[in-house]
């Protein structure tokens, strides 16, 4: 049986392949842009508060720090606990347009060594986990150039 594909997370991205876009919202007061998005109210100290709309976000970024995961992280992470852990690379990237920084995982492949600060970075859609039925997805960063 086919596994429906789903997001991990309700309205933090859309789109697919080169039309995927992390979801974001900005403050129309003080064009604050909040990542996870914020819809209740503007968290900058000094604004007044105004209206948060839905934006997608830059699709590129610049590596600001990197790790990798060599321990299994608590529930609610979903991993196989039979299985043995396998390291995942995880970045943090500053979005071209917004300065905001973003963590998440690299595409599988990807390691620590692989990695600079300032290496270009674009997001792409990838899988969080799989059950019987289910494809979770989630966002994954991977260079733009490939190194050798
Ligand atoms: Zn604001």
């Amino acid at each position: 049986m086919a596994r429906s594909r789903k997001p991990a997370v309700e309205g933090w991205f859309i789109g697919e392949e080169a039309g995927f876009r992390l979801l974001g919202t900005r403050c129309a007061a003080c064009a604050s842009v909040f990542f996870p998005r914020e819809d209740t109210h503007c968290r900058n100290p000094g604004c007044p508060g105004g209206e948060l709309a839905e934006v997608p976000l830059s699709p590129r970024g610049r590596v600001w720090s990197y790790t990798d995961s060599r321990y299994r992280p608590p529930s609610p992470y979903v991993s196989d606990p039979e299985l043995p852990w396998d390291p995942c690379t995880l970045m943090a990237v500053e979005l071209e347009t917004e300065r905001i920084v973003v963590l998440g995982q690299a595409v599988p492949g990807v390691a620590v060594a692989d990695l600079a600060v300032g290496m270009e970075v674009e997001v792409v859609p990838g899988v969080l986990y799989e059950d019987t039925a289910t494809t979770w997805l989630t966002w994954h960063w991977r260079p733009t150039e490939v190194t050798a």
